[in-house]
């Protein structure tokens, strides 16, 4: 039996009925308590760099910012949100595959740190636009490892990839410093995964990533300002996965850190955070518009579905895991295997496959929890014209709308009928 769920005595109902739904909301206090805890346990120089592309409301970095985040960003639009959530220039890096001139430009203009730089021919353009500028660009080299390290829900390292430049390649170069005047290497980048659930892994990561941070500074002849170690720490979605223990990463991790800065003091270190600071935080809700029951089996369809939540569908996986789900709005008696599913008109839009959950009625809120990272952002929003749903913060034990629901008027304006 489980109560009425509520964030810092707001109740979903009260929610659904002052914003509407389907609704995202977070809660403050978890954004904040995620970032906290992991902050007083690792070592103070390893610091956390909040990646926007996991939740890019700007309510929400700034959240982050004032308890002390930096900001990793990957789009012009991520990089003004950083700036606007308040975070300061030197504590912004940007990263990406892509990156256009525009983008560069700003980064330089803005006074970021460093961009994080992935492969020769972005080296050229960012030489060529410090030079226009007068500038001396600081580059961080993003490394695509010869290795991997297993345990991670997609693996970053040891295959061909778009992302960073192949250690080899890096390995082979002799005058890199020289070939770019207008650049400054300042360090080294490596992402080798997502969805890291073992601590362990993420110790090892860092650990190889040192060493070959180490090597490269030493081969390509540069001092080591930074090192980025990446993140991709995970958070626990499904049955049978368990959360990071921060204390636990922190106790392995710590030792690693101060050995390396024994014999790098004062060389920055960067830890990328995206799902783990703000998933615990998010919940999707949505309403029940009709309860029916196919060939046996019963159906909630709901007003919203994997148009804004597409990590539900299923994450690095053929077979449907369902993410955790509760209804919302009131106790429930018994339960039974409900199929969640939205407004789409395809078999993908279920939220949740045979959900043990109380009896559905029409007009009751269910929850995917969770849900804070990769939601609407990573969704198609525009698929059948549904649009971005309203995104609510909590916080202070206030609600504040941090995004409005985007209107008929507000998608049909962008349309041209020529
Ligand atoms: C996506 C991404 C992140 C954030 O990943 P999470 O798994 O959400 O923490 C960090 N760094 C890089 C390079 C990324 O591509």
């Amino acid at each position: 039996m489980t109560s009425e769920f509520q964030i810092q005595g707001i109740t979903a109902a009260e929610l659904a009925a002052q914003y509407g739904t389907p609704l995202y909301v977070y809660d403050g206090d978890s954004l904040r308590g995620q970032f906290t805890t992991l902050r007083e346990l690792l070592h103070p120089d390893l610091e956390m760099f909040f990646s926007l592309k996991a939740n890019p409301n700007v309510s929400v970095c700034a959240l982050l910012a004032s308890a002390g985040a930096r900001a990793e960003v990957s789009s012009l639009v991520e990089l003004r949100t950083a700036l606007l959530a308040g975070v300061r220039p030197g504590d912004i890096i940007f990263l990406g595959p892509g990156k256009s001139e525009q983008e560069i430009a700003a980064c330089l203009d803005e006074g970021i740190y460093a961009l994080v730089c992935e492969s020769f021919g972005e080296l050229v353009l960012i030489d060529a636009a410090a030079r226009e500028r007068g500038m001396i660009a600081p580059v961080l080299l993003r490394v695509n490892p010869a290795f991997a390290v297993k345990g991670s829900g997609l693996t970053m390292g040891g295959k061909p990839r778009q992302f960073g430049i192949d250690e080899e390649r890096l390995f082979a170069e002799t005058d890199l410093v020289k070939t770019y005047p207008a650049v400054r290497l300042v360090g080294v980048h490596a992402y080798l995964g997502t969805r890291i659930l073992d601590e362990q892994v993420v110790v090892e990561n860092a650990r190889r990533i040192f060493a070959l941070a180490e090597r490269l500074a030493t081969h390509l002849d540069f001092p080591l300002e930074a090192v980025d170690i990446g993140g991709g720490l995970g958070v626990a979605y499904f049955a049978g996965e368990r959360d990071l223990d921060p204390a636990v990463l922190a106790q392995l991790l710590n030792p690693v850190v101060a050995d390396f800065l024994s014999r790098h003091g004062g060389t920055r270190l960067l830890l990328e955070l995206g799902r783990y600071l703000t998933a615990p935080a998010g919940t999707y809700v949505v309403r029940v518009r009709y309860v029916k029951e196919s060939m046996g089996e019963w159906f909630a369809v709901a007003d919203g579905g994997t148009n804004h939540h597409m990590a539900a569908v299923g994450i690095g996986s053929f077979v449907k895991r369902n993410f955790p789900m509760r209804l919302l709005n009131r106790d429930g008696d018994g339960t039974g295997p409900w199929h969640v599913t939205g407004p789409l008109c395809t078999p993908n839009d279920t939220l949740g496959k045979a959900v043990e959950l109380p009896e559905l009625r029409v007009g009751d809120l269910v929850g995917v929890l969770r849900s804070g990272a990769y939601g609407p952002s990573a969704s198609p929003v525009l698929f059948l014209s549904h649009g971005h749903p309203a995104e609510v913060l909590v916080d202070g034990g206030r609600s504040h709308l941090v995004r409005r629901r985007d209107t008929a008027d507000d998608l049909l304006r962008q349309q041209i009928r020529y």
